[in-house]
C-alpha cells in the first residue's frame, strides 16, 4: 500500500503480527521437512507441529489429541457439520442451527438439506441472541447436532454458549460451535462450556491466512472430510502446513497472554465510537447487544444512506471498514443477520461495521470522527426521503 489506511475491518481479517511472521520464517527455507519423514529435518517439523498443537489445545482447555489442523474456519465448519451428519445418519437426520450463522455453516446446512437432512434455523431476538427455550423445544429424537456460533461476525453478539452446551448434553446431542470470531478474543473453555467441536481460524486473531483447527472432543463420531494420507492421526489428510501451524500457535499464545489488556483497550475504544456517533449523528441505531458483544465490534445503521456509498466515501478518506460481512458485499441482498434481528431492508442497507484491532489508536478514532459526520450529511442530502424528514422537522 502506498497510502496509510486506517484499518477498521479486523472482523474480515487481521494483519499477521511481525512476531508471528518471524516465528514462521525458519519453517520455509530452513526446516522445510515433511513432518511425516523419518530423518532429522522431518523431526523438527513434527516437533514444531506437536508443540503448536499443545499451545492451541491449552488456549481452549482441550487435550492435545483433540486438536486437528485444517485450512481454516470454512473447512472446520464443513468438517464438523458434514462429518457428524454422515456418521450419525442411523441415529437421526435433524440438525439445529440459527438464522445468523456464517455462510460456512448456513450453506453447509443447505447442502445437507438437499441430501435429506432436516435443519431447524432458530430465530434470534433484536440483539441477535437465541432463545434457550426455543432451542430445547426444537430438539427431537432425530436431532444429532446443534451448531451455533460463539460470537456473530457482523453484529458481534455473544451467544449463551455454556447454556447451549448444557442443553445439548442433557439431550445427548452433539454441540458444534463456530468460534472463529471468539478464539483469541474472549475466554473459552470447551470443558466448562460443554462444547464437542469448535472451529477456529488463525487469520482472525493476527495469525496467517489459510490455517485453522477443529477441536473434536474425544469419542465424538464423525466422518473425515479430506481423505488421503495418514496425517492428523488419520483424520485430515494433506502435508502439514508447518509454517502456518507454527504461526497460528504463536498468534494464539500471544492473544491469550495479552487478552485482558487488549480487551480493556478495545472495549474502551468500541464504546467511545458507539457513544460519540449515537450522540452526534441523528437517525443512527446500534446493532447487536450493548454489552454481550465482541470487544472490537461496532455495527451501526445510518438511516437514509446506502452502506456501500458510505464505505466508498470512507475509503476515499483512507478508512477501511465494511458493511455487514465481507462475504455479503458484492451482492445486493442485505445481510441475513441484520434481517434476522428485525431490520427493514432500507435500514439494513445503511449499515456500517467497524471492527477494531489492538493496533488501532485513539488517533484513528479521532480521524474517523473528523470525517464521518460530513460524509453522512452529504450522502443524506442526496436522499429524497431525507428531504421529507427535514421538512417534517421544520414544521
Ligand atoms: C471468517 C469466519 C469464518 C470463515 O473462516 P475462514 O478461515 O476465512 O475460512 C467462519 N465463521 C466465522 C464466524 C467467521 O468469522
Amino acid at each position: 500500500m502506498c497510502i496509510h489506511d486506517i484499518y477498521f475491518d479486523h472482523g474480515a481479517t487481521t494483519p499477521t503480527r511481525p512476531e508471528v511472521v518471524a516465528k514462521m520464517l525458519p519453517y520455509f527455507g530452513q526446516f522445510y521437512g515433511n513432518a511425516s519423514g523419518v530423518y532429522r529435518l522431518a523431526r523438527e517439523s513434527r516437533r514444531a507441529v506437536e508443540e503448536a498443537r499443545g499451545i492451541v489445545a491449552k488456549a481452549i482447555g482441550a487435550g492435545e489429541k483433540e486438536i486437528y489442523f485444517t485450512a481454516g474456519g470454512s473447512e472446520s465448519d464443513n468438517w464438523a457439520i458434514k462429518g457428524v451428519a454422515y456418521a450419525n445418519k442411523q441415529k437421526g437426520n435433524h440438525i439445529i442451527t440459527t438464522k445468523i450463522e456464517h455462510h460456512a455453516v448456513l450453506h453447509t446446512c443447505k447442502a445437507l438439506e438437499k441430501e435429506g437432512f432436516e435443519v431447524t434455523y432458530l430465530d434470534v431476538d433484536a440483539y441477535g441472541k437465541i432463545s434457550l427455550d426455543e432451542l430445547e423445544k426444537a430438539i427431537t429424537d432425530k436431532t444429532i447436532l446443534i451448531t451455533i456460533m460463539f460470537a456473530n461476525n457482523e453484529i458481534g453478539t455473544i451467544e449463551p454458549v455454556a447454556e447451549i452446551g448444557a442443553i445439548a448434553h442433557k439431550h445427548g446431542v452433539y454441540f458444534h460451535c463456530d468460534a472463529v470470531q471468539a478464539v483469541g478474543h474472549v475466554p473459552i473453555d470447551v470443558e466448562k462450556m460443554q462444547i464437542d467441536m469448535l472451529s477456529m481460524s488463525a487469520h482472525k486473531f493476527s495469525g496467517p491466512k489459510g490455517i485453522g483447527a477443529l477441536y473434536i472432543r474425544k469419542g465424538v463420531r464423525l466422518n473425515n472430510l479430506i481423505e488421503g494420507g495418514a496425517q492428523e492421526r488419520n483424520k485430515r489428510a494433506g502435508t502439514e502446513n508447518v509454517p502456518a501451524i507454527v504461526g497460528m500457535a504463536e498468534a494464539l499464545r500471544l492473544a491469550v497472554e495479552e487478552m485482558d489488556a487488549h480487551t480493556q483497550q478495545l472495549i474502551r475504544m468500541r464504546d467511545r465510537i458507539i457513544h460519540e456517533i449515537l450522540e452526534n449523528i441523528p437517525y443512527v441505531r446500534l446493532n447487536g447487544h450493548p454489552t454481550d458483544r465482541l470487544p472490537g465490534n461496532v455495527n451501526l445503521s445510518f438511516e437514509y444512506i446506502e452502506g456501500e456509498s458510505l464505505l466508498l466515501s470512507l475509503d476515499l478518506k483512507g478508512i477501511a471498514a465494511s458493511s455487514g460481512s465481507a462475504c455479503t458485499s458484492g451482492s445486493l441482498d442485505p445481510s441475513h443477520v441484520l434481517l434476522a434481528i428485525g431490520l427493514s431492508h432500507e435500514i439494513a442497507h445503511g449499515s456500517l461495521r467497524i471492527t477494531l484491532g489492538y493496533e488501532n489508536t485513539d488517533d484513528d478514532i479521532d480521524y474517523l470522527f473528523s470525517v464521518l459526520p460530513e460524509i453522512v450529511n452529504r450522502l443524506r442530502m442526496m436522499s429524497p426521503l431525507y428531504e421529507e424528514v427535514l421538512k417534517g422537522e421544520k414544521k
